[in-house]
């Protein structure tokens, strides 16, 4: 029996058959009783493996088709934004509330981005990533966005990616404030939102074809 796959909710598996769905997690932080109710839900739709993945999600892998449904009504968690022309992540560190090296609010920071960017639409897949010290464990220098928390403040990159031609993202602007950050993460992907013709082009490369100097003009940082 075919059911109706939520749209980005499962995402088809080498076989051509099973599906594996991804639900939303911001920075991989799940209470028990909800990390309990995956698992059980593993169970109950006969998936043989479950994956910690690279976007600090819990993949539950080789679920049938006819089950999808059924089986994000037992999980009960909004879909993690896994495909698709958006921002896709919002990677983040532990920083200051648990991490001993934490030199800023990494958590405070990336759930509050995470909040308001998760899924947002843009002209290509777009990823932010917010590290509470230099030892970078969200990998900063390869998300479109990445802050790297230092004693003064944020430091922020731009247009880093990884994949088949992965890039580090450039230096714009250091000692952020939790405000400035925002703000300036909001300009920059205004500026990326805007540029239509981009049409899945990464934004590293955008900022390759337009210079460096124009992209920090058109966000006004730097
Ligand atoms: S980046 Fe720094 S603060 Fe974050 S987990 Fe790694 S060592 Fe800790």
């Amino acid at each position: 029996m075919k059911a109706d796959i939520p749209e980005k909710g499962a995402v088809l598996q080498r076989d051509g058959e099973d599906y594996a769905i991804a639900p939303h997690i911001p920075g991989g932080f799940i209470e028990v009783a909800q990390f309990r109710k995956l698992v059980e839900a593993a169970e109950k739709f006969d998936a043989p493996v479950m994956k910690l993945t690279s976007g600090q999600r819990i993949a539950i892998v080789g679920i049938k088709q006819e089950d999808v449904p059924a089986a994000w009504n037992r999980i009960d968690m909004k879909i993690g934004h896994v495909i698709g022309l958006c921002v896709r992540m919002v990677k983040f560190c532990p920083g200051t509330t648990y991490c001993r090296h934490g030199r800023q609010d990494a958590m405070g920071m990336g759930l509050k981005l995470d909040e308001l960017y998760h899924g947002y639409s843009l002209p290509a897949k777009f990823k932010i990533g917010v590290a509470g010290c230099e030892y970078s464990c969200a990998a900063p220098l390869t998300k479109e966005i990445g802050l790297r928390g230092a004693p003064e403040g944020w430091t922020l990159t731009a247009g880093g990616n990884g994949g088949a031609k992965p890039k580090f993202g450039h230096l714009l602007a250091e000692g952020l404030d939790d405000g400035q950050a925002l703000e300036a993460v909001a300009r920059i992907v205004d500026f990326f939102e805007s540029c239509t013709w981009a049409n899945k082009m990464r934004m590293g490369a955008v900022i390759d074809k337009i210079g460096f100097d124009e992209f920090k003009k058109a966000v006004s940082i730097g």
